[in-house]
């Protein structure tokens, strides 16, 4: 009796050749591979998230991948962002262009498209109509709530993704089988009382696990393997290593969701979005909620002094602080100011960071 086991063939096609490993998964085939060559994704938001999905789908041999993300790379992205190195950072690379020359040195196979733009109501429809699958990269309940919006809409599915300190949230979206991002999270919660990545920090380690349950669910998704679809709210600990699996599905019976139910999408609409203006010759952004809202200057002063931010100071009616370089004023109504850049894109990703959910 031999122990020597015997090689298995390997595929003649030379595409599947390349896919040889993930071929002869059961779960996979042939006809998985060959319908994830012919699918078309749009990622939105390439940062944490962003960058480990999209070089999990481009590995992977997704077809077609758009990147669509407004921000440059700076030194402590490398700390997670797995597709950007300092060369990136001093040749000046917006993100979305830095993850094309990369994942293209990777996969020449894989037509990956770079957009270097601020994702909000006005252009996402362009952007996306060409997609069967959206993809979460982004760092705001703003943007996702404009995702949802549009593949309520629109029928499309999505994956939503979200990480902050040592844990993240993971949970499929399949527009009339599943709950809805709103029928689990209806509003945002406070700003204040939410901490994001640059106030709270983030280990890398819970980016890369979010990312790759977000990149298996895209893949059941574009291979047709919708019964195989993960239907809970995943919850992640890094640290403790505790999974969590919350069943969501009594959501999707009849609710009031506002969005998949009552179908009004006033993200989408531009109803719900944040405005900005350039305050001419300021060097300072205006930034504007789409609903007014009433901030807790003490929890946000509690929430910024945790992060790298410096002066931070309140009274009654507003709150100063400053932090990488740029000087931040906000209102009480959830009005805010950036001083420091002219550029509107630079100074809603100052805002979601720092004062943002
Ligand atoms: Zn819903």
């Amino acid at each position: 009796m031999t122990t020597t086991p015997t090689p298995p063939s390997e595929p003649r096609d030379p595409l599947l050749a390349r896919y040889a490993r993930q071929v002869r998964l059961d779960a996979v085939g042939v006809e998985g591979q060959h319908r994830l060559s012919h699918a078309r994704v749009v990622l939105i938001g390439c940062g944490a998230l962003g960058t480990v999905l999209a070089n999990t789908l481009v590995r992977a041999g997704v077809g077609y991948l758009r990147i669509c993300d407004r921000d440059y790379i700076e030194k402590d992205n490398l700390q997670r962002q797995v597709l950007f190195d300092e060369s990136d950072i001093e040749a000046g690379l917006p993100k979305a262009q830095a993850a094309v020359r990369k994942l293209r040195r990777i996969n020449s196979a894989v037509h990956v498209e770079g957009v270097v733009t601020d994702v909000n109501h006005t252009n996402i429809e362009t952007l996306t109509e060409d997609a069967e699958l959206l993809l979460d990269g982004t760092d705001n309940f703003e943007t996702r709530y404009l995702i949802n919006d549009l593949c309520v809409k629109t029928g499309r599915p999505w994956v939503y993704g979200a990480v902050v300190g040592v844990s993240g949230l993971c949970m499929t979206i399949v527009p009339g089988e599943t709950p809805c991002l709103r029928c689990v999270f209806e509003q945002a919660p406070p700003p204040e009382l939410s901490p994001t990545c640059d106030t709270a920090g983030v280990l890398g380690s819970v980016v890369n696990i979010i990312a790759s349950l977000q990149a298996v669910e895209a893949m059941k998704l574009l291979m047709g393997r919708r019964d195989d679809i993960n239907r809970h709210l995943v919850h992640v600990d890094a640290w403790s290593g505790r999974f969590v699996t919350m069943n969501v599905r009594s959501s999707s019976e009849p609710n009031d969701c506002p969005c998949c139910q009552r179908r009004r999408f006033p993200f989408l609409s531009g109803q719900r979005a944040v405005s900005t203006t350039t305050l001419c010759g300021r060097d300072a952004v205006q930034i504007n909620q789409g609903t007014a809202t009433s901030v807790s200057f003490s929890a946000m002063a509690d929430k910024l002094k945790r992060s790298n931010a410096c002066a931070v100071s309140f009274n009654e009616f507003m709150l100063r602080a400053t932090v990488d370089g740029y000087e931040l004023t906000l209102f009480a109504d959830g009005r805010a100011i950036i001083k420091g850049t002219a550029d509107p894109d630079r100074a809603r990703s100052v805002y979601a960071r720092y004062l943002g959910h």
